[in-house]
């Protein structure tokens, strides 16, 4: 047997696959990402690969940056662990935390550190529990997601997802945690309703379900600026500003998940400064340390940091933190990632070359599979369609979107299918050459897909 029959083999024997379908991959084996080169990665068999989703939309520096490494290094030689409990503390976690702040938007003052957004958001939850208790209004702790929303898989955050798959079977969503309405106006729009017509129903929607509920009882709403895993869905014009004054008359606390968005990715620092958005929490991870380590953190305004504290004296601790909150070599990485987005000016960058991958991801719209490209900065996602006109999905069976998916992987270009799209969300650093060959190998892969539905 050759070592890489081997693997694949020890692989299937001995591993559980997050988000794999678990019985196919006791027939298909793994794909063994072995090294990376910028945009590209490179399987077992040297197979070179366009990194067209960053990983997990989370390599925003692609995978080989010695500044990073480096980083590592020398923070494993000084300190390789020491946590922030009992008021411990190490100079990575401090610098980074100033760092952090001093790009954030202006309403957030404090940073507590997790190692997963799943965490950040699971904190976000905690914390909006943990204030409305200091405040005297233990009713108000509801907290209003979206459907189609993603915010992680543990059992706080991925009750706040609002995708099928994450609660089935699994005796999710939690109480406390109400959905309401996606805002793809593709997917969601009545016949004939304008795309305003729409905003304003959502929020109407968002308003009565406030009332319906009561507002004493709903303590905050997360969303993230752009949804992510839900099929990179932009927010039509207006909507946020509808939701933050709805949010505003209610006294409602606004999360706003930038785990995908942060760092860039939406043409801005965040996903906030493009919406103007005025989070009083807001988680970040991936692009917080380009993923080289895990890392995440959870930003919070003073108003709630001033409570919390308060209240934590009176309990006599603030009981909440894991081991590697802050770790010394993740922050030490965290810290480095957010030099080299200065040094590089990667928002920049991003400027320049996202009107280039739009333009790209547009002039697809002509395509016969296609019913709609959305994006903005460097994250965009392809609707795949039956028909243009009535916008039919194709059946769940054709599984299309992988068709399209291992299509463009034959060409050497990773896109993510979700449900009837494809997602593209490639590292900043990627240039107008790379652009190129990302959507010619999209562009292969919705050709040979046409080709075997037709
Ligand atoms: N929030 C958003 C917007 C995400 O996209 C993700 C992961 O993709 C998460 C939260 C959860 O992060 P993690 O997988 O690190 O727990």
């Amino acid at each position: 047997m050759s070592s890489e029959t081997l693997s694949s083999a020890t692989d299937v024997k001995n591993l559980v696959h997050p988000y794999t379908n678990l019985g196919d991959h006791l027939n298909k084996g793994p794909m063994i990402i072995e090294r990376g080169e910028g945009v590209y990665i490179y399987d077992n068999h040297g197979k070179r690969y366009l990194e067209g989703m960053s990983g997990l939309w989370c390599t925003s520096l692609g995978f080989s940056e010695e500044r990073l490494v480096n980083a590592a290094i020398e923070q494993f030689k000084k300190l390789p662990y020491y946590h922030l409990f009992n008021s411990r503390s190490n100079t990575p976690a401090i610098e980074l935390s100033e760092k952090l702040l001093e790009i954030a938007p202006k309403s957030l003052a404090k940073v507590l550190y997790a190692n997963s957004g799943s965490e950040a958001n699971d904190a976000a939850v905690k914390l909006v529990w943990f204030y409305h208790n200091a405040l005297g209004k233990p009713a108000k702790k509801k907290i209003i997601s979206r459907l189609r929303g993603y915010h992680g898989v543990t059992v706080a955050s991925g009750s706040l997802t609002g995708l099928p798959a994450n609660h089935q079977f699994f005796d999710l969503p939690i109480d406390r945690i109400l959905h309401t309405d996606c805002p793809s106006y593709y997917h969601g729009a009545n016949p004939g309703e304008s795309e305003e017509a729409f905003t304003q129903r959502l929020i109407n929607n968002l308003e009565q379900l406030i009332l319906k509920e009561g507002p004493d009882t709903v303590g905050a709403f997360i969303a993230e600026p752009v949804m992510g895993a839900g099929g990179v869905i932009v927010p039509p014009k207006g909507y946020f500003e509808g939701v933050q004054k709805i949010l505003k008359k209610y006294n409602i606390l606004f999360i706003v998940d930038e785990v995908i968005c942060g760092f860039g990715r939406t043409g801005n620092m965040f996903g906030s400064d493009t919406f103007n958005l005025q989070p009083d929490i807001m988680s970040v991870a991936k692009a917080l340390s380009s993923s080289y380590l895990p890392i995440s953190a959870t930003l919070i305004s003073q108003p709630i940091y001033e409570k919390i504290a308060e209240q934590s004296d009176e309990v006599g601790v603030f009981a909440h933190g894991v081991t590697y909150s802050g770790h010394p070599i993740c922050a030490a990485v965290a810290l480095e990632t957010l030099k080299i987005y200065q040094d590089k000016n990667i928002v920049s960058h991003v400027q320049e070359v996202a009107p280039y991958f739009l333009s790209k991801l547009h002039s697809l719209s002509a395509h016969p599979l296609v019913g709609e490209t959305r994006g903005i900065g460097l994250i965009g996602a392809i609707e795949l369609t039956q028909d243009k006109a009535s916008k039919k999905p194709f059946d769940p069976s054709v599984k299309i979107e992988k068709l399209v998916q291992e299509n463009a992987a034959k060409h050497g270009v990773l896109v993510r299918g979700i449900r009837n799209a494809i997602a593209l969300c490639p590292p900043l650093i990627i240039t107008k050459e790379q652009i190129d060959e990302l959507f010619n190998g999209v562009e292969a892969g919705l050709n040979a897909a046409l080709e075997t539905v037709e």
